[in-house]
């Protein structure tokens, strides 16, 4: 249960609501300035006796494990603005860039295309969570130079991923407009507390074996500590078939639309895992509701160091925003 209380409350009755709380083994667990989730057993609690105790102006219940991430919590699409694109607010937006990045110039280059191409924000991974130890694990901190470098240059805003908490006090890390957790991390809690602490928005991917209930308890993490900031993403979840990388769970879009507030995206380019698919695959997250895509891009796929296969084409980019955006026309 949440409640919401007077912005004046004053101390003494504070103390009461505590009490009474306490007196039923439960707690207040204070989430925003004003509004407050009730810790414990409360199903047997009644709503209109919480209405009537001193300052409480708003008493809802939320049968999800997951609260603040609940659409009974928020029924308004919450909005994730970064740089000049609003996710959630009914347009499709676009990440683009490569897996990794690969030099200066790889990056600059590729930031141009996307730019006139129409992207809306620049990704490029800098350390890399790799299934193999023996696999390019990114150019880390030297990468992260030349990303924000290619952030002043194009004007884009940029995001990467972060795999540990060390690299947070690195002060480009300032330099971000997003935040990435990354598959593999997605319940790594630690590293999801301290990433929104520094509030800024977090791209919080769907782990291939999670269900969208741990995914949204994961996104929980991050609002609990005051971050409303929060995108989610489908990135192909592991079934028994083998032909294409993941299986691309595109009703995930759908029913999270439906549960939650937070603007979702897709990820086509991992879950296919082949540039052959991904434009086709782009189109139908867009067709399935997705508030934005992001795509691997790379401007030379073959020479790329990590995931060329599923690279698109730089020069392909720019078709496929123009049908991606005629796509959210229609279905708008
Ligand atoms: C990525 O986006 O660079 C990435 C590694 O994706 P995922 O975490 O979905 O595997
Ligand atoms: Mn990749």
């Amino acid at each position: 249960m949440l409640i919401t209380l007077e912005k004046k409350i004053d101390k003494k009755e504070m103390e009461e609501l505590n009490l009474f709380f306490e007196n039923k083994l439960m707690k207040l667990n204070k989430v925003s300035d004003d509004t407050y989730l009730i810790v414990g057993d409360t199903h047997l609690l009644d709503q209109q006796t919480i209405l009537a105790l001193p300052g409480v102006i708003k008493c809802i219940r939320i049968n999800h494990p997951y609260k603040l991430a609940s659409r009974d919590y928020k029924q308004d699409n919450t909005i994730v603005k970064v740089g000049s694109a609003s996710f959630g607010d009914g347009n499709i937006y676009f990440i683009c860039g490569p897996c990794s990045v690969e030099s200066n110039s790889q990056i600059e280059n590729i930031a141009s295309t996307i730019k006139d191409a129409g992207a809306n924000v620049l990704r490029g991974g800098c350390f890399k969570p790799r299934t193999s130890p023996y696999f390019f694990q990114g150019f880390g901190e030297e990468a992260l130079e030349c990303l924000v470098k290619a952030k002043l240059d194009s004007g884009l805003p940029i995001v990467t991923e972060v795999v540990d908490t060390k690299i947070l006090t690195n002060p480009l890390i300032n330099d971000l407009d997003m935040i990435q957790i990354g598959a593999r991390n997605m319940q790594n809690y630690e590293l999801l507390k301290e990433v929104a602490k520094l509030n800024k928005p977090v791209l919080l991917k769907r782990s291939p074996s999670a269900t969208i209930e741990e995914l949204l308890l994961s996104a929980e993490y991050i609002l609990k500590e005051g971050n409303p900031n929060v995108i989610l993403c489908e990135r192909g979840i592991r079934t028994f078939e083998k032909s294409s990388r993941y299986t691309l769970d595109l009703s995930s879009v759908a029913v999270l639309k439906k549960i939650t507030h937070l603007p979702v995206i897709v990820d086509p380019s991992h879950a296919v895992g082949d540039y052959n698919f991904v434009s086709q695959m782009t189109l139908a997250a867009i067709a399935s509701g997705a508030d934005g895509v992001m795509i691997e891009v790379h401007d030379n796929p073959s020479q790329s160091l990590s995931d060329g296969f599923q690279a698109l084409k730089a020069n392909k980019l720019s078709e496929l925003i123009k049908k991606g955006q005629e796509i959210k026309k229609i279905i708008k």
